[in-house]
C-alpha cells in the first residue's frame, strides 16, 4: 500500500515537473514580443549570459543586417532538431527576405542537442563543416561538462565574429542601410502613437465640426448643378465621419496592434466610399428630375475615375459596380431629350443627318474626333439642341483664337539638353488645324533622373521573412 501510494506520488511530482514539449508553434517568438534574439521560455541561461548574448546578436544585426535568433528548449517531445528548425524558421521568417541571412540557433535539453540552421544566404559563410567545428570546439565539450551558458555564449560569440567580418559584409548585407536611428516598431510604441493621435484627432473633429456646422453641411457642388439651382444640402452623417476614425485610434492605443488599425482604416475607406455612392445617387435623382442628361452624362464622366480606382483598391464589392456605372453613363446619352419649346420627345439625328445642324468648326472636331457632337431635333418644332461629347484622350486642345478643339503640338526642337545634373530646355510651336492660329514657346525639360535602386530598410523587432534551404549542422553530446 505505501509503495504504491508512493509510486503515485513520484507520477504526479515527475508530471508536474516535466513540463509539456514545446512545438513550433508554441515555442514564444521573443522577436516579436520583447524584441528579443534569445528565446528561452525555461530559463536555462542565467540572466547575464543572456543579457549579453541578446547585446551582442543586436549589434551584429545593425552592422552586418544578418538576423541570428538562439532558442534554449527544455524539450520538443520526439520531433527531430532539424524539422523543428525548419518549421520554426519559415514560421518566424528568420532573416531578411531578400538575402535570406538569418541564423537559427536552437538548444533542446532533453534531447542535448544543439542545430544551427541558416538560411540561404548564409549558407556561404556557414556552412555546414563550419558550423559542426564551431559545435564541437567551442560549445559541445563545455556543454559535457554541464556548462550551458558558457557553451551557448562561446558558440554564439564565434558566430558573430565570422558574421562580423569585414570581408563577409557585402555577401551578408541585404541592401538596407545598417539601422542605428530605426523607431523600435513594438505594440508600447504603437499603442504610444494611438495614445498620442486619440487627443489630436478629437481635436481637428471638433473644430472641422464646428466649421462645418456653420456652412450647413452642404455637399461640394459642381458649377453645373449650382446654375440648375439643384438642392443638394443634406446633413451627411458627418459624425460618422468623426468617430469611427477616433475609435481606430482608441483601438489602436488599446490593443497597439497596427494590423487593427490597418483593417479598420480598409473597412473606413470602403464605408466612405458607400457615403460617396450613395451621394452620387442622390445626384443623379436630382439631374434625372430636371431631365439634364447631357450633364448626368458629364457628371459621371467626371467621376469615373474616381470609380475605377476604388474598383481597384476594393475589388469588393465596386469591381461589380464599375461595370454597371459605365453602362449607366452610357445610357444618359441616349436618353430621349424634352423639347425645351413644347416638351415633346426630341429625336437624336445620325452622325450624317446632323453635319446639316453644325458649325464648320465643329464638324471640323467631329473629323479629327476630338470633339463628338450629338444632335437632337424635334419632331413637333423646329427647335434643335446641339450636345458636346469632348474626348478625353484627343491630343487637341481648345485653340486660345477661335476655341476649336484643333490646337496641337507642331513640332518640338531640343535647345538645351537635359543632362542628371541640370534640365534643359526646348522650343515648342503648337498650331490650331482649323484657323492657322500659331503659338512658339520654350519649355524646360525636366532634369533627367538617374534610377537608383535604394531599398527600405526593415524594421527591428520584427524578423524579415528569410527562408532556410535546410542547410546547417547538428551536435549531440
Ligand atoms: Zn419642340
Ligand atoms: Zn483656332
Amino acid at each position: 500500500m505505501l509503495r504504491c501510494s508512493l509510486l503515485f506520488v513520484v507520477l504526479v511530482i515527475s508530471l508536474a515537473t516535466h513540463a509539456q514539449p514545446y512545438t513550433p508553434h508554441t515555442v514564444p517568438n521573443t522577436r516579436v514580443s520583447d524584441n528579443s534574439c534569445v528565446t528561452d521560455p525555461d530559463g536555462l541561461l542565467d540572466a547575464a549570459t543572456f543579457f549579453s548574448m541578446d547585446t551582442l546578436l543586436k549589434a551584429t544585426e545593425k552592422q552586418t543586417t544578418a538576423q541570428v535568433q538562439v532558442v534554449m528548449l527544455k524539450s520538443i517531445g520526439d520531433a527531430s532538431e532539424f524539422d523543428f528548425a525548419q518549421q520554426v524558421f519559415e514560421l518566424w521568417g528568420i532573416g531578411r527576405a531578400r538575402k535570406d541571412n538569418g541564423l537559427l540557433v536552437l538548444y533542446v535539453a532533453d534531447q542535448r542537442v544543439i542545430r544551427f540552421h541558416p538560411g540561404f544566404g548564409l549558407e556561404g559563410i556557414l556552412p555546414d563543416a563550419t558550423c559542426k567545428r564551431i559545435q564541437m570546439e567551442k560549445m559541445v565539450p563545455q556543454f559535457r561538462a554541464g556548462d550551458v551558458n558558457g557553451g551557448m555564449l562561446a558558440g554564439v560569440q564565434e558566430v558573430a565574429n565570422i558574421l562580423r567580418n569585414p570581408a563577409y559584409a557585402e555577401e551578408i548585407r541585404d541592401g538596407s542601410r545598417p539601422e542605428s536611428s530605426d523607431i523600435e516598431w513594438t505594440p508600447e510604441a504603437t499603442q504610444g502613437i494611438g495614445i498620442i493621435m486619440f487627443p489630436v484627432w478629437l481635436i481637428v473633429c471638433t473644430i472641422t465640426y464646428l466649421v462645418r456646422r456653420k456652412t450647413g453641411f452642404a455637399d461640394s457642388v459642381n458649377a453645373t448643378a449650382v446654375a440648375l439651382n439643384l438642392d443638394f444640402r443634406k446633413r451627411e452623417w458627418v459624425w460618422l465621419w468623426i468617430v469611427i476614425p477616433a475609435f481606430l485610434i482608441l483601438g489602436l492605443a488599446l490593443t497597439g496592434s497596427l494590423w487593427a488599425l490597418a483593417i479598420g482604416f480598409y473597412a473606413y475607406l470602403i464605408f466612405l466610399t458607400f457615403l460617396k455612392r450613395a451621394k452620387l445617387q442622390r445626384h443623379t435623382k436630382a439631374y434625372l428630375e430636371k431631365e439634364e442628361y447631357h450633364l448626368l452624362y458629364q457628371h459621371y464622366q467626371d467621376e469615373q475615375w474616381y470609380w475605377v480606382w476604388k474598383a481597384i483598391l476594393f475589388p469588393l464589392p465596386f469591381a461589380f459596380l464599375i461595370f454597371d456605372y459605365i453602362q449607366t453613363r452610357k445610357s444618359f446619352r441616349t436618353l430621349p431629350r424634352p423639347c425645351t419649346k413644347c416638351r415633346s420627345k426630341m429625336t437624336r439625328l445620325d452622325e450624317q443627318a446632323d453635319d446639316a445642324f453644325l458649325a464648320r468648326n465643329q464638324i471640323f472636331e467631329e473629323g479629327l474626333k476630338s470633339v463628338d457632337y450629338d444632335v437632337w431635333a424635334c419632331p413637333s418644332c423646329d427647335a434643335v439642341r446641339v450636345e458636346a461629347y469632348p474626348n478625353r484622350f484627343s491630343k487637341y486642345d481648345a485653340c486660345p483664337a477661335c476655341r476649336t478643339v484643333a490646337f496641337h503640338t507642331i513640332s518640338t526642337s531640343t535647345l538645351v539638353a537635359a543632362t542628371t545634373a541640370s534640365s534643359g530646355l526646348r522650343e515648342v510651336i503648337k498650331g490650331c488645324g482649323f484657323c492657322n492660329h500659331r503659338k512658339k514657346f520654350t519649355e524646360t525639360i525636366p532634369r533627367i533622373v538617374s534610377s537608383s535602386s535604394s531599398g527600405g530598410g526593415s524594421r527591428g523587432g520584427s524578423f524579415g521573412g528569410g527562408s532556410s534551404g535546410g542547410g546547417g549542422a547538428s551536435s549531440r553530446w
